[in-house]
């Protein structure tokens, strides 16, 4: 916890106890939870904590680059306090996301086609399935 007031300190994210306890769920954190899943968490602690309170901070954070949003899941918003690149996987039956860490875009043959037409500038990979658990 020192650490975490120590990396914020001084750079204009003012700290709350509210504020502290969701950067302390989040340290580490590989659930890649939704704002809803952070919520719940702080409630247990905070229980006078505001839905906007949370979701505020973790926007606050994915603008700093402190915290990344994750896409994968059409139904839901996650968050990824890993803001490094990578990409995700899913399991479309139970919703677990996991994380990839090797670069699939370099592998992506683009047709000549696009090359002509744009500049590339950027990527989006994902990728779908059914995790061990509910595949048994
Ligand atoms: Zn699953
Ligand atoms: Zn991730």
């Amino acid at each position: 916890m020192q650490k975490i007031i120590h990396r914020y300190k001084g750079k204009g994210f003012k700290m709350t106890p509210q504020r502290l306890a969701i950067l302390t769920f989040l340290e580490g954190n590989k659930t890649h939870p939704t704002a809803e899943e952070i919520f719940s968490e702080i409630k247990k602690a905070h229980p006078t904590v505001s839905f906007a309170t949370v979701y505020n901070t973790v926007e606050a954070l994915c603008k700093r680059g402190e915290v990344a949003e994750v896409t994968i899941d059409p139904e839901r918003k996650h968050f990824d306090p890993d803001p490094s690149p990578h990409h995700h996987v899913m399991c479309t039956n139970c919703r677990k996301i996991g994380d990839i860490f090797k670069d699939y875009s370099a592998t992506l043959n683009l047709p000549d086609k696009v090359r002509r037409e744009f500049t590339i500038t950027g990527n989006h990979v994902d990728f779908y399935g059914i995790c061990k658990d509910c595949g048994k």
